[in-house]
């Protein structure tokens, strides 16, 4: 096992696209860290720099607490798993599975065993005689990740594995290397742009933009404590709302005004007086009100469209000011198009972002 670091890595290619710009990382030994991002991001460049397939323009890469600058990327001892799990089509399971031992000139029996062992832990035991185009797509990319791991390598990098599969099969692939990580322990390295698939994988995230890192943290903390709009938007079905409001503060009280007047806050922020800010709310943290409530906190208008989805129905609501909004209610609500309506909004589930976008901390009790 490993640990894997990167100090202020840069990637310029062609002297100017810069993929990936002053990446510090620290992907601890034994730990499963996904980076994720939308397309464009950097993140196959990061894999790609780690693995030794291209050379950093700046920076430092440890594996193992080793500078690999140098070291050719079969002598990293890392082993990376593809999108589309490239396998010799002229090959049978068998021997697409002993073909990185055999590369290695390791005893025909460690092959033997070692490829056994890998077939039993990833289910491949009766396919081991069929040649790539007999198997399914899920099958396929268990062999990719069987080829991994008869390698025994110190870490696994992992370039969007299940994008190219239906979504029953992604869900019980991202359930299957889940447990594996469980079992095995390996430091692993995963890139998605798939927000749900990095929130169910990833012991931490990663949210990269542009080539620059945006937060690092559990998934838990980065749904709940987002470092700025852009990881409050990308993360969370529907993605949170957001609204334009001033934070005004007056006699020792807090107050926001926003689409519907004004709302008292609970606590005080360290540096808020007259603030333009953007207001966001999960459409799971709004709920539907009867009538108004006196001085409650509630935002009005009317139904634009309905989603029903079977487990909730999303409503887009135009608010007063002219602003959009999606709520998720249960799936028995009634609702028509163009009917108005009443959202309660609970005061402490805000998130209040500067106008450059970065989160105002210290603002909620
Ligand atoms: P995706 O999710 O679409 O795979 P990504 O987040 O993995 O995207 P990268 O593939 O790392 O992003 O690309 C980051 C940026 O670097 C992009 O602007 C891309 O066009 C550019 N890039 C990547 N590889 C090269 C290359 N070999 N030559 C020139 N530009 C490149």
């Amino acid at each position: 096992m490993a640990s894997i670091s990167l100090h202020n890595i840069t990637k310029v290619f062609d002297c100017r696209t810069t993929a990936v710009s002053g990446v510090t990382l620290d992907v601890r030994d034994g730990e499963f860290l996904v980076l994720v991002g939308p397309s464009g991001c950097g993140k196959t460049t990061l894999l790609r720099l780690i693995a030794g397939l291209e050379a950093p323009t700046g920076g430092e890469i440890r594996v193992a607490e080793r500078s690999v600058e140098g070291v050719s990327p079969k002598d990293r001892n890392v082993a990376m798993v593809f999108q589309d799990g490239v396998l010799y089509p002229h090959m049978t399971v068998h021997d697409n599975l002993a073909f990185p031992l055999r590369m290695r000139g390791q005893p025909r029996t460690d092959v033997e065993r070692r490829v056994g062992e890998v077939a039993g832990i990833l289910g491949l035991a009766d396919l081991l005689d069929r040649k790539p185009a007999a198997l399914s797509g899920g099958q396929r990319q268990r062999v990719a990740l069987g080829r991994a791991l008869v390698r025994e390598p110190a870490a696994f990098l992992f370039d969007e594995p299940l994008s190219s599969l239906d979504a029953g099969l992604r869900q019980a692939l991202r359930e299957e290397i889940r447990a594996l990580h469980q079992k095995l322990r390996t430091t692993m390295l995963y890139v998605t742009h798939d927000q749900s698939e990095a929130m169910a994988l990833g012991d931490r995230l990663c949210v990269l933009r542009d080539g620059q890192i945006q937060q690092i943290g559990p998934p838990a903390e980065i749904y709940d404590r987002p470092a700025n709009r852009f990881v409050a938007g990308f993360f969370g079905t529907p993605p949170m709302n957001f609204l334009t409001g001033c934070l005004c503060s007056e006699k020792g009280a807090l107050f926001l005004d926003w689409a519907d007047g004004r709302v008292s806050l609970p606590a005080f922020p360290a540096d808020s007086v007259e603030k333009a800010v953007h207001v966001g709310i999960r459409p799971h943290d709004l709920s539907l009100e009867p009538l108004p409530t006196q001085g409650g906190c509630v935002l009005s208008g009317r139904v634009s469209l309905l989603e029903p989805f079977g487990s909730r129905t999303d409503v887009h609501v135009v608010v007063t000011s002219g602003e959009k909004c999606i709520l998720s209610a249960p799936p028995s609500t009634r609702l028509g198009v163009g009917q108005e309506v009443h959202i309660h909004v609970d005061p402490t589930k805000l998130h209040l972002f500067a106008s450059d976008g970065t989160a105002l901390s210290h603002w909620c009790a």
